[in-house]
């Protein structure tokens, strides 16, 4: 109660009372939107909308993206029609969302994500005991939109029609100047939804802008407040950081900010494994290859990489008690998804995708006989192997183990058959289970893209076949 009437208090001094009602106008020859980036989509979605008589842009984090001339990843619609008259008016569109109802109209592929105006909270919003807004559906004026919406660079309006884009906030000119202001009160709006300060990390990481001091001051004391919100969000907002093209930037932008300890499990797992850092930091620069090459992640595989070393560490518990080794490992694996996954809500259906990839690591190592061959009709074939070869580059598997599999996915029918032969008497020192992942030594290269400081511990390895 007192808590509550000091809450109150400290709100009503720091709310920001000023609220821009008219917008800045920027026409085509200041803003220089290229047309040719915009979403017929999200044009057609706007022009349907402004024939029925209602008022419709495209708004977010494209028109912020326009501006700073790059093709956003997809377009989002806000609009004076309710959700019902939205969907009235498209062939294909769904109403969706409890705590925001929204409607996605579909062409082909495309979504075009379109919602009604929000208004501003007069104090009658639902929240938790930490304020934060557990609905919001009370529809309202294009300003109050504005308003509520998180960061000045991401509450801009463009009409695709007139061609204008509407600023209540300044959100241009913070683009040119390559800023992000949280709109309002930045510790109101944090209480409100601490997933921003997730949010403001990923964009500012993603887009290289600095955060402004108020708007980063409340960030590192609020951090806990995360813990309040739904597990199935925070992981859905970690997957976007993760899957952003820019995920080490983020990570690295976390540690900057003081948020790698205690803000997210997820986080702990990544940047408090010394031994296993490198392996994940390594496994993030590639992720963020791929993303900025357009190439498609498979979630399953960033967790995999995320819990590997997880893994290794209950794996080697259990072969250090005697334990044999195959089976340790699926009891390792159990005791990790059991663990884990429910502390950081991975989706279940990672989860098999997961396994089958830790799964498929021992049997790497067997190079003789009929089991490489096995491997080669494995639906996770690719994605196992791309496994492998990054426990090579980080160091916790052997080099050449690496090597000679890129060799023999590209050989032909006769060299693989060579290739599996048993080595001649007194040839080589392969075991029938083939070579054992060689203890680190001096002798064994760094991995190149690590962000580890040289003086990273020795990595965990795979318990080898001696043990068991
Ligand atoms: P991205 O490039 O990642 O898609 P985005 O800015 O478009 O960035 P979305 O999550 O797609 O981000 O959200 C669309 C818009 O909705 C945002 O630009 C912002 O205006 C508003 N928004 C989203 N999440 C929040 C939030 N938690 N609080 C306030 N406004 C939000
Ligand atoms: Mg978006």
């Amino acid at each position: 109660m007192i808590k509550r009437l000091v809450r109150s208090v400290q709100t009503l001094l720091t709310r920001k009372p000023r609220i821009r009602r008219t917008p800045r106008c920027i026409p085509a020859s200041e803003h220089g939107i290229d047309r040719a980036l915009v979403s017929r989509s999200a044009i057609r979605t706007c022009e349907t909308l402004q024939a029925a008589g209602f008022r419709a842009y495209i708004v977010g984090g494209a028109v912020r993206d326009l501006l700073l001339g790059v093709a956003p990843k997809d377009f989002d619609v806000a609009t004076d029609a309710t959700p019902e008259q939205v969907k009235s008016h498209f062939r294909r569109a769904i109403i969706i969302g409890r705590r925001f109802r929204l409607v996605h109209v579909l062409f082909g592929s495309e979504t075009i994500e379109t919602s009604t105006f929000r208004a501003l909270d007069n104090g009658n919003r639902d929240t938790d005991e930490h304020g934060r807004v557990l609905a919001d559906n009370v529809f309202g004026e294009q300003h109050e939109d504005a308003a509520r919406r998180d960061f000045t660079v991401n509450a801009l309006y463009y009409d695709p029609t007139r061609q204008e884009v509407l600023d209540y906030h300044d959100g241009v000119r913070d683009v040119r100047r390559r800023r992000l202001r949280i709109i309002g009160n930045p510790e109101m709006r944090y209480r409100e939804d601490p997933v921003r300060m997730l949010r403001a990390v990923r964009f500012a990481a993603k887009l290289g802008f600095e955060i402004d001091a108020e708007t980063r001051e409340p960030i590192g004391r609020l951090a806990d407040l995360i813990g309040n919100v739904p597990a199935a969000r925070v992981f859905d907002e970690m997957l976007k950081l993760l899957t952003s093209g820019h995920a080490v930037a983020c990570i690295e932008r976390l540690r900057a900010e003081g948020l790698h300890h205690g803000l997210l499990p997820l986080l702990d797992v990544i940047l408090e494994q010394p031994q296993g850092e490198r392996f994940v930091m390594l496994a993030l620069s590639r992720t963020d290859e791929r993303v900025r090459a357009g190439k498609h992640i498979a979630p399953g595989f960033l967790f995999a990489t995320l819990l590997w070393h997880e893994v290794l560490a209950q794996w080697n518990a259990r072969t250090a008690t005697g334990a044999h080794r195959i089976p340790a490992l699926h009891e390792a694996i159990d005791h990790v998804l059991d663990v884990q996954t429910e502390k950081l809500a991975i989706h279940r259906r990672f989860t098999s995708d997961m396994r089958e990839i830790w799964v498929m690591q021992p049997r790497f190592e067997r190079r003789i006989g009929q089991m490489p061959f096995r491997m080669l009709e494995h639906v996770r074939l690719r994605a196992g192997y791309d496994f492998l070869q990054l426990r090579c580059d980080s160091g916790e598997a052997p080099i050449e183990l690496g090597q000679w599999w890129s060799a023999f996915l590209h050989s032909g029918p006769d060299d693989r058959a060579q290739m599996t032969q048993p080595p001649a008497r007194g040839e080589g020192n392969a075991t029938p289970s083939g070579s054992k992942p060689r203890r680190r030594g001096g002798r064994r290269r760094r991995a190149g893209a690590d962000a580890a400081a040289g003086s990273a511990p020795e990595p965990r390895v795979a318990p080898t076949d001696d043990g068991a």
